[in-house]
């Protein structure tokens, strides 16, 4: 098996240069490991933080080390317990064409019952998984959004936005969306989004508002940032009494690290403005259950759908990854092997 290795921390901007793929030893399988052949990997703009050399939520890569991160794959062989040959499993030994894994790899089996009704494995690293989690924890949970609400979202034709749009639709939200360029626009409104800002063509903030007068509506109940910077700003100007800002990324600041300017920040005062960072692993679990039972069910209705950017083979994981910061995906990205 080979594995891409992170082989020197990047400044700024990730390339080509800060990976290499290595092989992995072969080793004979012992207690408690299985030997996996990866179907599906995912890369996550999550990862840029990962590479550098800085505490943070989710440990850092090492360098010369083989990275890691969600993947799907498929049991060679197994002296794990519950676990046997052809099972398909979600792990966090991804950036890899398989090899062998122990339990810190948290492998977990497909629910078959899902698999059997049509859901692609790959689901499970997107609308069933991290992305849409994301989505849903940060709409319901962090920003309590609730029926007639006005919503804004960026990156709204990425992973976690596109899941934002079509739940707050479901739920019978006004929509907002932002992202870059007239195809992905297009798209957000596909999905249902009531009216886009397209933040390639011009500023963010007058588009907004343009957008809420179109609308009726006098601003935004619920900010979903995945983006911060000028889109963040764009949110404190427009926001309504009481809104509630879910922070999810801040993808427009990973690689420069720079603070922007807010000029509008203050109104969090005279709006009473409620403004959460979350990280999905923290509520995940104890929310598991609901999550699965309402996506399952927004994803068989049709409520919620899923497209993909595939990139074909391992050689390709770094394209895949530095794509995300690039806007090469519509959808989840993600590397078939
Ligand atoms: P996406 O699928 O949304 O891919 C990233 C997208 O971000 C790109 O397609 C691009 O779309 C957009 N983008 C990139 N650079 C910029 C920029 N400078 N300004 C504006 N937009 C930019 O990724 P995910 O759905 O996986 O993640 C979305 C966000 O959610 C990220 O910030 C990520 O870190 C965060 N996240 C947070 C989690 C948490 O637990 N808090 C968990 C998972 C994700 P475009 O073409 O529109 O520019």
């Amino acid at each position: 098996a080979k594995a891409w290795h992170l082989t020197s921390r990047p400044q700024g901007l990730p390339t080509h240069d800060n990976f290499a793929l290595r092989d992995l030893p072969d080793a004979p399988l012992e207690k408690d490991q299985l030997r996996v052949r990866n179907l599906w990997l995912s890369v996550d703009p999550y990862m840029r933080g990962r590479m550098n050399d800085a505490k943070s939520y989710a440990a850092s890569f090492q360098i010369d080390q083989p990275m890691t991160g969600g993947a799907i794959g498929e049991v060679v062989e197994s002296r794990m317990e519950g676990f046997a040959p052809g099972d398909l499993i979600l792990h966090m030994a991804g950036w890899r064409d398989g090899g062998v894994i122990g339990l810190d790899m948290m492998p977990n089996k497909l629910p078959a019952e899902a698999l059997a009704a049509g859901m692609t494995p790959q689901t499970f690293l997107h609308n069933m998984g991290l992305t849409g989690g994301t989505a849903w924890i940060g709409l319901l949970r962090i920003a309590s959004a609730k029926p007639g609400d006005t919503v804004f979202v960026s990156a709204a034709a990425g992973a976690v936005g596109s899941a934002v749009v079509q739940i707050a639709k479901a739920r019978e939200m006004t929509v907002i969306g932002s992202a870059g360029g007239a195809e992905k626009c297009e798209w957000a409104l596909d999905l249902g989004a009531d009216a886009v800002v397209d933040y390639k063509a011009g500023p963010v903030l007058p588009q907004l508002a343009a957008a809420l007068e179109r609308l009726g509506k006098p601003g935004i109940d619920v900010y979903f940032d995945n983006v911060g910077g000028e889109h963040l700003d764009a949110a404190f100007a427009t926001a309504n009494d009481f809104a509630r800002f879910a922070i999810c990324g801040m993808i427009d600041v990973y690689n420069d690290g720079k603070a922007q300017e807010m000029k509008y920040l203050i109104r969090t005062i005279p709006a009473r403005i409620r403004m959460e960072g979350f990280i999905y692993t923290d509520q995940f679990i104890e929310c598991m259950e609901e999550f699965y039972a309402d996506m399952g069910g927004l994803i068989a209705s049709g409520a919620v759908t899923m497209r993909e950017t595939v990139h074909e083979g391992l050689e390709a994981t770094t394209d895949a990854f530095l794509g995300l910061f690039a806007g090469a995906n519509m959808g989840k990205m993600l590397v078939r092997i």
